[in-house]
């Protein structure tokens, strides 16, 4: 870890790479919160409204990284950070690099040792929120990476939201990132997909979202109830008097058949009912459906899977 730098003269508290919608956003937060600002972004226009209520914009990626601490950088992905600190030469000496591009673990590892290579103190980190809800203090920003320089920074990072530390390993922030992600798409589209179905019934979405919504947030997606969950699936305990995955297997095949019979897409309930198949032919059968996670666990080659 470095020494906290003093940003020096005509040095700025923080540094912000990449004003696209989030970058700008990151901007605004640190602005509004009275800290000295320096920006930079390929489209030099985009810093117009940022350089109006105070803030320093440089021509040089070099003389953006070089006049503070800490510069967090927001671009589209890890190919075009690399790209873009490239051009800084040596100005990384003594700074602090926080990432907030999302991509993958294996990515965010890459750049830690690209980081460390140039004796550099880096973070990487995920956000969790879209842009108008950075700098709320419930806004979830997760961070990987050496613990003391987490502990250095959050106060900076505290200006954007809710600062989590996940550990020492860089690729945490963007593998919760994904899961957490992962769990959304799953989610919507179950939602999307129940709105089909009755849809197709000529049933509009906005009566199904009432009855659904009303029914799923307390019944199935209780957060109580899952996290109840949480110690079996650490211990792999799951008890199949209430419903086995052989039940669960039945219901799911006439989701599949429902959707073929009122033509609707079937891929995805399709897939679910493969999923379970693979469990049961794990030998999870008798067990409840949250024995499915012994299936994700795998790999598909695994499981018999396809995918
Ligand atoms: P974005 O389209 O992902 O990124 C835009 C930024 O990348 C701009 O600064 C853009 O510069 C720069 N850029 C793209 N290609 C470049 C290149 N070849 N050379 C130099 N700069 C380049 O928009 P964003 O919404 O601001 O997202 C930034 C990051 O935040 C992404 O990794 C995204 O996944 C993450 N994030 C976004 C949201 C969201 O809701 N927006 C939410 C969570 C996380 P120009 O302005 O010059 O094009």
């Amino acid at each position: 870890m470095k020494d906290q730098h003093s940003s020096g003269q005509n040095g700025t508290d923080v540094t912000v790479i990449g004003l696209g919608p989030m970058g700008s956003a990151l901007a605004e937060a640190f602005l509004g919160n009275g800290r000295s600002l320096t920006v930079w972004n390929r489209t030099p226009g985009k810093a117009d409204a940022l350089v109006a209520k105070g803030a320093n914009r440089t021509t040089t990626v070099a003389e953006a990284v070089a006049a503070s601490p800490v510069t967090i950088m927001c671009l589209n992905d890890y190919t075009t950070m690399y790209r873009v600190l490239d051009s800084a030469g040596g100005a990384f000496e003594g700074r602090t690099l926080v990432n907030l591009n999302s991509g993958t673990p294996a990515q965010a590892r890459a750049a830690a040792d690209w980081a460390a290579e140039r004796d550099l103190d880096y973070l990487d980190g995920a956000i969790m929120v879209p842009p108008p809800l950075v700098g709320h203090p419930e806004s979830v920003f997760l961070y990987g990476g050496p613990r003391d320089v987490f502990d250095q920074n959050r106060a900076t990072l505290a200006l954007l939201g809710d600062p989590r530390y996940l550990g020492a390993d860089p690729g945490l922030a963007v593998l919760f990132n994904t899961a957490l992600l992962a769990m959304m798409y799953a989610t919507l589209n179950g939602f999307l997909h129940g709105a089909a179905l009755v849809g197709s019934a000529d049933v509009p979405a906005v009566e199904f979202a009432e009855l659904a919504l009303g029914w799923f947030m307390p019944v199935v997606l209780a957060p109580a109830s899952l996290a109840e969950q949480a110690p079996n699936l650490d211990e792999g305990v799951y008890p199949g008097d209430l419903g086995t995955m052989e039940m669960n297997l039945n219901a799911l095949e006439h989701i599949a058949r429902t959707s073929v019979e009122q033509g609707v897409q079937s891929d995805l309930p399709r897939l679910m009912k493969e999923l379970a198949e693979q469990a049961i032919a794990l030998g999870h059968g008798a067990e409840n459906y949250f024995a499915m996670f012994e299936v994700f666990k795998k790999s598909a080659a695994e499981t018999g899977g396809s995918r």
